[in-house]
């Protein structure tokens, strides 16, 4: 893949941070990074049963407590669904990893 300044258009080795030309720096996009808020997670932090609805609420930027409303809703009107949602989704979400350093992201095992 060829690699040109975009400063001056001189071309460049892949990976250079330096454009060998006019010395301006590159700023090549860095690799995809799964942080906690885009890969669907109970967050440790803000949960009250197990952090399922805390986690749909971060993922998807709602409201966490209309989730937590509309799970009780359709656990008490909806025949147990919202509880059979929350047993799933209890089950499928991975738990966010204990003791994340500060600035870090998480990045999950390549599977
Ligand atoms: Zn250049």
């Amino acid at each position: 893949m060829a690699v040109f300044c975009k400063n001056c258009g001189n071309s460049m080795n892949e990976g250079a941070r330096f454009c060998s030309a006019c010395g301006a720096q590159m700023n090549f996009a860095a690799p995809p990074v799964y942080t906690a808020q885009t890969r669907l997670i109970r967050p440790r932090a803000g949960r009250m049963v197990a952090g399922v609805c805390q986690g749909l609420s971060n993922n998807y930027a709602w409201d966490v407590t209309w989730v937590r409303v509309i799970t009780v809703l359709l656990s008490i009107f909806g025949g147990g669904a919202g509880i059979v949602a929350y047993v799933v989704f209890w089950v499928v979400m991975p738990e966010e990893p204990l003791a994340l350093p500060s600035g870090t992201t998480y990045v999950p095992p390549a599977s």
